[in-house]
């Protein structure tokens, strides 16, 4: 097996791909206290997320768009990571996500969960966009003032 095989194997993980098939929580929240969208021209990724924050826990999340298949499947997991979760907890994954992409963090140290799927992205730097965009989205929906 030539190395460019085994990273692909790598990279595009079957969890990635069933996201990806089948992304989890797509669509538009019809009335969200908070929305924001990200896109990644160099890819050609665009996303939007919607939610719904209450108290300081996203109550409800979706994402919709489209983009490669590790934009959307980051984007899908982003969504179950954070579901139902305190906003302060989402920022700290997200923290602790982007620094493994970015190879701050070593993978087995960061407590990502299931987001450990998408670590080998990290050895992709044209791809950690892809994989952050979702994220980016997010973060911004969230500092926006609703
Ligand atoms: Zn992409």
């Amino acid at each position: 097996m030539n190395s460019t095989t085994a990273a692909e194997l790598d990279l595009y993980q079957d969890v990635v791909m069933d996201h990806k098939r089948a992304p989890r929580r797509f669509g538009t929240l019809p009335a969200p206290t908070h929305q924001a969208r990200g896109q990644n021209p160099s890819c050609g990724d665009d996303l939007q997320v919607t939610l719904n924050v209450a108290q300081g826990q996203i109550e409800d999340i979706r994402f919709s768009g489209q983009g490669c298949a590790i934009c959307i499947a980051s984007a899908s997991m982003m969504t179950e990571a954070v579901h139902g979760g305190d906003v302060a907890v989402a920022q700290q994954l997200h923290q602790r996500f982007r620094a493994v992409l970015t190879g701050e963090l070593e993978p087995e140290a960061a407590h990502l969960g299931k987001l450990i799927s998408l670590a080998g992205v990290r050895r992709y730097p044209g791809r950690i966009k892809c994989a952050l965009l979702g994220w980016h989205a997010l973060m911004h929906a969230l500092d926006e003032k609703s």
